[in-house]
């Protein structure tokens, strides 16, 4: 049997050959044997006409017939042909188409023809050869005519009653090739669905070792799971009255897993007290009522510690056949850290309602892709507009604001977009009676995770009442100001002219008081005398200094174009004396027009030239030069004086701050002080470089509008 004839599932005998059924070595053997004693040639040849295996071939076959294609188209003919419709059980004497007889019988599988037995060539022995008919095949052929002629003559010649006995032979042999090739086809086939079997049963273990692998595993992810969601399974055998936990639901509960063995009742035990009876009511009526299920949920108290967790319980009913629920399966999940961050949440979002309805605060929301606008209904009541209304886009809202503010606005939302920047601004609207209110904006920017733009989320309030307050409040300081100028302007009044007078007087009088009682006085009470003098100098000194630092303010001009090389020249020129006496070089670079006060400018420039002449050391050099900046300028007067300590340079500022004695420098330490109130009042500042010994740089700024 070969192996390649092991049937596949579909395999039918018909798909198979001949030498795949029997074992054509073995045939061969045994017909050679046969031949050997019988001396009748014999061959066996599939459906084709191919000879399988062959005894006792003549000569004139083997050398002639079957070599010419033209006689060898003979044989095959012969072999197919007169054989094809031998019936089952039956040979076939017939005479091939070269001339000699042969004797067929063909073999079957089942109604499946698959080869036949050939008994031949021969002729009968009492049968007169016809030799002219065979030279004459031999001319046509190209045969050699004599030993093609021998050749026939070996051919043997047999009783008819010999050919009758190899029939019977034949048909006994051919059945019994038909049975051995039958056996081994059923054999094969047999052995083939064995093996099948075999493989499936293979596949079979192997197919259940992998399921309960994947049980096993699906299992461990299944309690994984309920573990990580807090989520545990149960199930309830109504007729045993045998619950079943998972894992979970035992640490849900508090308990180790599988530390008891639970039941119904053992459960309700661990529902918290107040829950139980509606607990205990929702399973048993959802039983009695034939539901399929329900949700419930309550709290449990873990035994152990106390602690009170909260669970939503889902149950559904198994019924048998007969319609009887029969078993419950639930799942139990531990909500209460969602709950907790649900109050939570609803907490704090309730803070945030109060806070913004406190703060009559709305919300709105731009959506940059869409162009949709989401105003909540604080935001459009603070509009003017009907709660709920709003269904439009950053148009359609900007419609709403004053027409003198959307550019401002705009500008103002641009710049957070480009700099992705908080936005905050203020807009007035329009609403009712053409009551103007002022709000105020500001909002976020929101991207996506990609860094793309998505929306501007903001607040508003209205401030036209904060607005009102503050401009009242301004008016009221400003009132109190004016009022305090005026007190202050009373008092400067005073000071120049009623306490400048009796000052004078004591001044007078005690030095006439020295000049007549020169001789009565000694030396110490003309020392006491001059002190007297000098104090009250030096008072009167302080008083006018005093008043024309409150003048600053009081008596300020409205800001004009000033030349500042004008003010310098002026400066120049009430400052020649001193510049004389000290032997002072004062230079000036070319300096800009700017709105300002004139006269105080002047005061300024005045002050600081004069300190820096004042202060400077042998041969004093002032230079006065100025630099623009955008929006200003920086003006600066250096010298090359004493200079000051860096812990004196706000010090200096401060009214009646001196830091060198009066005998030694002239001077009532009002001077910076009224520079810095002068500057402040044309919005610039005021300050100092300077290094002890080297000399001081004072600088200034003016802004170019001011
Ligand atoms: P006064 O010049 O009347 O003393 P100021 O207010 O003008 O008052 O100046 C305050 C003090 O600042 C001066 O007494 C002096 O000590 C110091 N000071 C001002 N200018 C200069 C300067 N250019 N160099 C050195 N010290 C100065």
């Amino acid at each position: 049997m070969e192996l390649r004839t092991i049937i596949p599932p579909e395999g039918d005998v018909g798909n198979f050959e001949l030498p795949e059924l029997i074992n054509v070595a073995d045939i061969q053997c045994m017909m050679e044997n046969f031949f050997r004693i019988a001396h009748i040639p014999m061959a066996l040849l599939d459906l084709k006409g191919k000879i399988l295996v062959g005894v006792g071939f003549q000569e004139i076959c083997t050398k002639y017939h079957r070599v010419h294609p033209e006689t060898s188209k003979n044989c095959i003919e012969s072999d197919i042909k007169l054989t094809a419709d031998i019936p089952k059980g039956e040979s076939r004497l017939y005479k091939c188409r070269n001339g000699m007889w042969d004797l067929a019988t063909p073999i079957f599988i089942g109604d499946h023809r698959i080869g036949n037995l050939f008994m031949g060539q021969f002729f009968f022995r009492d049968e007169t050869i016809d030799f002219d008919h065979f030279r004459a095949q031999a001319i046509r052929y190209n045969f050699n005519s004599e030993a093609y002629i021998e050749s026939l003559k070996r051919v043997p010649q047999l009783d008819k009653k010999d050919i009758e006995n190899a029939k019977a032979f034949f048909v006994k042999l051919a059945d019994s090739l038909s049975q051995l090739s039958y056996s081994n086809f059923k054999l094969a086939r047999a052995a083939e669905e064995n093996r099948k079997l075999t493989e499936s049963l293979h596949r079979d273990i192997i197919d259940r070792k992998k399921a309960e692998k994947l049980l096993e595993e699906s299992k461990t992810h299944l309690e994984r799971s309920q573990e990580i969601a807090h989520l545990g399974s149960w199930e309830l055998d109504l007729k045993t009255n045998k619950l079943t936990w998972s894992d979970e639901v035992y640490r849900i509960f508090g308990l180790l897993p599988g530390q008891f063995t639970a039941d119904y009742e053992a459960f309700l035990e661990a529902v918290h007290p107040d829950d139980r009876a509606a607990v205990n009511d929702t399973y048993w009526s959802s039983v009695k009522n034939n539901q399929n299920g329900y949700e419930i949920e309550h709290r449990i108290v873990r035994k152990k510690s106390g602690e009170i967790r909260i669970v939503l319980e889902k149950c559904e009913h198994f019924r048998n056949e007969s319609g009887e629920i029969i078993r419950s399966i639930g799942m139990v999940h531990d909500i209460t850290d969602n709950k907790k961050a649900e109050k939570e949440l609803k907490e704090s979002k309730e803070k945030l309602c109060i806070a913004l309805e406190i703060g009559n605060i709305g919300i709105w929301e731009w959506n940059l892709h869409t162009d949709e606008m989401y105003l909540d209904p604080r935001m459009e009541k603070m509009l003017g507009l009907d709660p709920g209304k709003f269904n439009g886009t950053f148009h359609d809202f900007e419609s709403l604001l004053s027409e003198e503010d959307i550019t401002q606005f705009r500008n103002t939302i641009c710049h957070a977009l480009n700099e992705l920047s908080p936005f905050e601004t203020i807009f007035r609207i329009k609403i009712n009676n053409n009551e103007e209110k002022h709000i105020n904006a500001k909002a976020i920017v929101e991207y996506d995770d990609s860094g793309g733009l998505v929306k501007l989320t903001g607040i508003s309030f209205d401030i036209t009442e904060m607005k009102k307050g503050a401009e009242q409040v301004m008016f009221k300081m400003n009132e109190e100001l004016l009022r305090s100028n005026k007190a202050l302007e009373q008092f400067a009044y005073v000071a120049s002219h009623d306490l400048q007078e009796p000052l004078r007087t004591v001044s007078c009088f005690t030095q006439l008081l020295s000049k007549k009682y020169n001789n009565v006085l000694d030396d110490t009470a003309q020392e006491y005398i001059q002190y007297s003098v000098d104090g009250a100098e030096r008072m009167y000194d302080m008083i006018n200094a005093l008043l024309a630092y409150s003048k600053v303010q009081t008596h300020g001009k409205e800001f004009r174009f000033v030349d500042m090389n004008l003010i310098i020249n002026l400066v120049m020129k009430n400052l020649s004396v001193q510049i004389k006496n000290r032997d002072a070089s004062v230079t000036f670079d070319r300096l800009p027009g700017l709105l300002a006060d004139e006269n105080q400018m002047v005061q300024l420039l005045q002050n600081l030239v004069s300190n820096a002449v004042k202060f400077g050391r042998r041969l004093p050099e002032v230079h006065i030069s100025c630099k623009d900046e955008p929006g200003f300028h920086i003006f600066s007067v250096s010298d090359n004086g004493i200079g000051i300590e860096p812990q004196y340079f706000d010090r200096i500022f401060k009214i009646f701050q001196r830091l060198v004695p009066k005998n030694e420098v002239e001077g009532t330490g009002i001077g910076l002080a009224i520079c810095k109130i002068i500057v402040e009042r044309h919005g610039g500042k005021i300050w100092v470089e300077s290094k002890p010994g080297k000399g001081s740089i004072f600088y200034f700024t003016i802004p170019d509008k001011a």
